[in-house]
């Protein structure tokens, strides 16, 4: 029974985001041969159809991507491949939890190595292709050699004492893990700006006094303080742009990416810096990890009680052993499949976060000027090659920004 709901879930999912891909493809290309007027002042006929090949070449690749992960989840799953892994280890490792560490890991590696040939193509081909990658072989390599190593140092304590309150915290133990959780989000948030941001990129601070000065009065005016601006080097590896805020309490700090400073004016760095601020002005971020924590909080009591059900191990392929513990299973299980079922929520995160952003228009027209922000806005989706004519179901169902058609109006109308 929860085999078929399980596998009606894995097929509505694939149909639906295939439908909606198709939807986005034949929208994409119906408007490719004319700029929509809003933009056609800025952006010329060639970077429009460059935007569409780029969505459309997106698009071919996530199918693909899709349907090998199905098959990957399902060939784990229902055809026993977690069952085979289980058994096997069982057999080879003795120690209770170096064996429930193992099994994790090995899936791990298994997703993570069926995942690699679409991030080799993504960047080498794609993302060369519309001249954005700027990653080389090697520092492909060393990249994900150091995403590895962090991934062993931080993710197999968190494993470990996840699986430890599972076995020794009693019938309760889906708060504590919760707990563990929330901790480990918030270790990962305070060491993120200073340690782990920069294994992987260069910070200097900004040393343009122009934009310093800009900076430091619109924070003022928004009665936001700041602990440091900081130039990102996000040109070696892409040449997208980008601006965030990270860090929290005294380590705040306002990030530029190299390749946003050196396409926009003062006036339209500010705008969008506005736009950033005002995303903590309302409080969005602090909203969106409550919100992120309450529902972890719910994913475990479910965890909880599914690990206790006999049906839940065998419905997906897995027989549960009676005389030792079953706690990594039912935790690979849960996050193996939790998102084939949570797949249709969506459009409900992605409208939240929509409504945010407009929001955050409206501020930075009021602090700054709605048409910095909007020349800023044409010129990052000009460079981004984000395309200005989504499907608009698609972009409802997925975009956590609205299409820029629609943010342009908001800001343009105030
Ligand atoms: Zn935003």
């Amino acid at each position: 029974m929860f085999t078929l709901l399980f596998i009606a879930f894995l097929l509505s999912d694939i149909l639906l985001r295939l439908w909606l891909a198709a939807r986005q493809v034949r929208h994409v290309k119906q408007h490719r041969d004319q700029v929509p007027p809003e933009f056609s002042a800025r952006i010329g006929l060639y970077s429009h159809q460059r935007a569409a090949d780029y969505t459309h070449a997106k698009v071919q690749l996530a199918i693909v991507e899709w349907i090998t992960e199905a098959a990957t989840l399902v060939a784990l799953t229902l055809l026993g491949g977690l069952q085979f892994l289980d058994v096997r280890l069982g057999q080879l490792i003795d120690n209770e939890m170096m064996r429930q560490l193992a099994l994790i890991g090995s899936v791990l590696i298994i997703v993570s190595v069926v995942g690699l040939p679409f991030a080799i193509w993504r960047k080498f081909k794609l993302e060369a292709k519309f001249a954005f990658n700027r990653v080389t072989p090697k520092l492909f390599v060393v990249d994900a050699l150091k995403a590895a190593l962090l991934l062993l140092i931080l993710g197999v304590p968190l494993a470990a004492s996840v699986l430890w309150v599972m076995g020794n915290a009693g019938p309760h133990w889906g708060w504590w893990a919760w707990l563990v959780w929330v901790i480990f989000n918030f270790l990962i948030l305070w060491l993120f700006p200073t340690v782990i941001a920069p294994l992987f990129n260069k910070f200097t601070p900004l040393d343009n006094p122009e934009i310093a000065q800009r900076i430091h009065a619109l924070a003022q005016r928004c009665g936001f303080s700041i602990n440091g601006l900081f130039v990102m080097d996000g040109s070696k590896r892409s040449a997208h742009g980008n601006a965030y805020f990270t860090g929290f309490g005294k380590a705040r700090r306002i990030v530029f990416f190299d390749t946003l400073l050196s396409r926009l004016n003062v006036d339209e760095i500010e705008a969008v810096l506005a736009h950033e601020l005002a995303h903590f002005k309302y409080k969005h971020i602090i909203k969106r990890m409550l919100i992120s924590f309450a529902l972890s909080a719910v994913f475990f009591q479910i965890l909880s009680w599914l690990s206790q059900q006999v049906w839940f191990y065998t419905g997906l392929g897995v027989l549960p052993q009676l005389g030792r513990s079953n706690d990594a299973l039912a935790l690979i299980l849960f996050f193996l499949v939790m998102p084939v079922f949570t797949f249709w929520t969506a459009p409900l995160a992605s409208w939240f976060s929509r409504r945010d952003e407009f929001q955050a228009d409206q501020y930075a027209a009021t602090q700054c000027s709605a048409e910095h922000l909007v020349s800023a806005l044409i010129k990052l989706y000009d460079d981004n090659a984000a395309t200005l004519t989504p499907d608009p179901l698609h972009s409802a169902f997925y975009d956590s920004h609205p299409p820029a058609v629609l943010r342009i109006q908001n800001l343009k109308h105030d």
